[in-house]
């Protein structure tokens, strides 16, 4: 594989706002695949090519290995933004049409999360069988660790990482609340208890439900 450098993880993954001097921050997507039951077959990082997005790059990727369709497959995919739309529709399709093979997609930082074409499409995303999550310390650490040439170094966290991380996911969560796809269980707020038990109290009470799209 093509190992990351340490200095393109630190700026192209950190989840802080950029420092000065700023830098341009890219689309760096790392992936790991193994069967189900089995060690792992390949680790790649890619990154956007002109025209050609990193999740393009993945899917053409993991298309052209050509895996048996009788075999179950685990992707675990580290980006450093989440999706564009078209990306993430084609990520949809993709999983839909090799349903041997689960995604689990891990993103940094959410882009244009404030769009209401972007939300739509993450909140698609949530509603396939992709799994979606923010990058918290351990999957830092796991990217790091598998796809970093850090010549034994160990990693070291950025200031803030675990409050960046928090609201990163309490925004994504946001997202998927507005359109109540996410149960009260799911989100893990609640303990898991009987299933009508929530009804009567109001779930997000000091965070109105915006119109679904
Ligand atoms: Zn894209």
């Amino acid at each position: 594989m093509n190992p990351l450098q340490e200095e393109t993880f630190y700026q192209q993954f950190s989840n802080q706002r950029v420092p000065k001097p700023t830098y341009q921050r890219r689309t760096y997507l790392c992936y790991q695949l193994k069967p189900h039951e089995g060690s792992v077959i390949a680790k790649v990082c890619l990154q956007n090519q002109e025209k050609r997005h990193a999740e393009i790059c993945f899917i053409d990727d993991i298309k052209s290995r050509q895996l048996d369709p009788s075999q179950k497959f685990e992707i675990t995919c580290y980006v450093t933004w989440s999706p564009c739309p078209t990306c993430a529709k084609k990520l949809i399709a993709f999983v839909n049409d090799h349903p041997h093979i689960s995604l689990r997609l891990f993103a940094s930082r959410l882009y244009f999360h404030w769009r209401q074409k972007y939300k739509r499409e993450l909140r698609h995303l949530q509603e396939s069988e992709i799994s979606l999550a923010v990058m918290s310390y351990l999957e830092f650490k796991d990217c790091w660790e598998k796809f970093v040439d850090h010549k034994g170094r160990p990693f070291q966290p950025w200031n803030k990482l675990k409050q960046y991380s928090e609201s990163i996911g309490r925004r994504l969560q946001r997202i998927s609340v507005e359109v109540g796809l996410l149960s009260k269980r799911e989100i893990g707020i609640f303990p898991q208890k009987k299933k009508n038990e929530y009804k009567e109290r109001p779930f997000y009470s000091t965070a109105p439900r915006k119109k679904c799209i």
